[in-house]
């Protein structure tokens, strides 16, 4: 009886132990995870923040690629790969020069922002 009930404790704490460990082991991976840094433009994922005039125009992921270069607004949170900063001026040379090709983000429509829009 009382061996039994000896045998159920150290099971039971066995189980704590394991339960501790796992837990002590996510929070090691949560703690690699915040430490990690961030790219530049994740941060701005992170609080973009809106510039009136600043365009956001984000390259094509590779040359071969069918996905065209976006152009977003500065504020955009749907940017994704390293985006570069442009004026009014040059992200409205992008989205209407063909051989660049761009198109307005379908999230942040900077081609409302820029007039593009009948
Ligand atoms: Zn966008």
């Amino acid at each position: 009886m009382i061996l039994a009930y000896l045998d159920k404790q150290v099971a039971d704490n066995e189980t704590v132990g394991i339960y501790l460990r796992l837990q002590r082991d996510a929070v090691q991976r949560a703690l690699a995870t915040a430490k990690r840094p961030i790219p530049a433009h994740r941060e701005r994922l992170g609080r973009p923040i809106a510039r009136p005039g600043v365009y956001l125009r984000e390259p094509k992921v590779s040359r071969d690629n069918p996905n065209p270069p976006l152009v977003h607004t500065s504020d955009c949170k749907m940017v994704t790969r390293n985006p570069g900063e442009v004026d009014a001026h040059r992200a409205r040379l992008a989205l209407t020069q063909e051989f660049v090709g761009a198109e307005p983000c379908p999230i942040c429509r900077p081609d409302t922002a820029l007039g593009l829009l009948e």
